[in-house]
């Protein structure tokens, strides 16, 4: 039996980024524990590296402007550059009422402070990015600060600060028990090879923070959700640094990253089978038809379908994130839920929880709007369709 005082089972960006927090806020005895064979196997190795803080909620802009903030010092504070670029996000409507949600969102977003979104009119997107074909886009919203990030280095980055301040880090170690004495706390991590005497355990899983909080008889309203990527081959039919282009309707959204165009549109998971993460072709014919009628340059490009890809979202009731100590269990700690934008909002996650765990509350922001509690108190967050 060995000891921790704080395990985080988990090893991706939200793990590692709690953890080196932790370490920074001087609780060194942290033991990361991830199943996988190396850093990377989750979601984090999936994400395409969007950053924006074009948000319709409070909460969610506050994170990402912490997180733009903590971006900005991560190569002083790790040691590696998280590639922060910000090269805009853009957002195209086909209609009034599109237009209408992303106006609602930038009162939200100036209210917080981000005073440079913008809405913009067809003339100006067309000025932003002229590969568009513009029927029936009646306006949009564009905010230079929103841009891209490396969620890789980021990973790299936290990994490494921690493991120099003592944190522990341990592949191949999949948690398979955790037991809770008599007063409800976590106070054993089992592993297929140890067994870990803890104080604390913070559930880092991603998309398979359900299961893991099964593990201590917790409850955890987090389910995966299937995003595929299609890429085409490395081309100069658009510009390194074009702004990443939503379509607010349908969520079809496209960037440039290493010379290969990345291509998204949202679509539902296998029926079933929600931890499939297998590319469909059918899905790939679909957004490439999409991207040959909104982007017309594009039908000069090659898909790489070998290089397709796809990953698992880690969807919360409210598409929120969920940060704090389990309801039901004191010293359970959940990092979980942040629907598809974790890698962004990692670096202001990881510090807030850090700060609930060594100090009782974060001191940061006001994170009410994220207590694990709210579900069940009829407390959720507004849900946008858009934003
Ligand atoms: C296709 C795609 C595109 C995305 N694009 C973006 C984007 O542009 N911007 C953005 O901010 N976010 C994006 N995301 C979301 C982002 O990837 C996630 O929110 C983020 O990576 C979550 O980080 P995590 O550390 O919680 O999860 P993960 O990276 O999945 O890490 C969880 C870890 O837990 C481990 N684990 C699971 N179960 C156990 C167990 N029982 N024992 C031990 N270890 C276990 C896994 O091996 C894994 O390494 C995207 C996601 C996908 C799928």
């Amino acid at each position: 039996m060995t000891r921790a005082a704080v395990a985080v089972i988990g090893g991706g960006v939200m793990g590692a980024s709690v953890a080196y927090h932790l370490a920074a806020l001087g609780e060194r005895d942290v033991v990361i524990l991830d199943r996988a064979d190396a850093p990377g196997a989750g979601s984090t190795g999936r994400a395409t590296g969007g950053y924006r803080a074009q948000y319709a909620t409070a909460i969610n802009v506050r994170l990402s402007l912490l997180a733009r903030e903590k971006l900005r010092r991560f190569a002083a504070e790790t040691g590696i550059d998280p590639g922060y670029a910000p090269a805009g996000y853009l957002w195209l409507a086909a209609s009034a009422g599109e237009l209408d949600v992303l106006r609602a969102g930038r009162v939200v977003q100036h209210a917080e402070g981000l005073a440079e979104a913008v809405e913009v009119s067809p003339a100006e997107i067309a000025g932003i990015n002229p590969a568009i074909r513009m029927d029936g886009v009646v306006g949009g919203a564009f905010c230079p600060t929103d841009g891209f990030i490396r969620p890789l280095r980021m990973l790299e980055g936290y990994l490494a600060a921690s493991a120099r301040l003592g944190v522990r880090q341990v592949w191949g170690a999949e948690v398979c028990g955790l037991r809770r004495d008599a007063s409800g706390r976590v106070v054993e991590v089992e592993t297929a090879r140890d067994r870990i005497a803890v104080g604390a355990v913070v559930n880092a899983a991603g998309p398979w923070a359900g299961p893991v909080a099964a593990l201590a008889g917790v409850t955890l309203p987090v389910t995966p959700l299937r995003r595929q990527i299609a890429t085409t081959t490395p081309c100069d039919l658009l510009p390194a640094d074009m702004p990443m282009t939503i379509w607010a309707g349908d969520g079809f959204h496209l960037r440039v990253r290493g010379g290969r165009v990345l291509l998204l549109w949202p679509t539902p998971g296998v029926p079933g089978q929600p931890f499939d993460a297998s590319v469909d072709p059918a899905w790939v014919d679909a957004v490439v038809a999409m991207a040959h009628a909104r982007v017309p340059v594009l039908r000069g490009a090659t898909i790489d379908r070998p290089a397709c890809w796809a990953g698992l979202y880690e969807m919360s009731p409210d598409k929120h994130a969920i940060l704090g100590a389990a309801e039901e269990c004191p010293n359970l700690f959940l990092i979980n839920g942040s629907s598809g934008h974790g890698v962004m909002h990692a670096p202001a996650l990881g510090q807030l929880l850090a700060e609930i765990i060594g100090h009782g509350r974060a001191q940061t922001l006001d994170v009410t709007a994220l207590e694990p509690g709210r579900f069940a108190a009829g407390r959720m967050n507004a849900v946008s369709g858009l934003l």
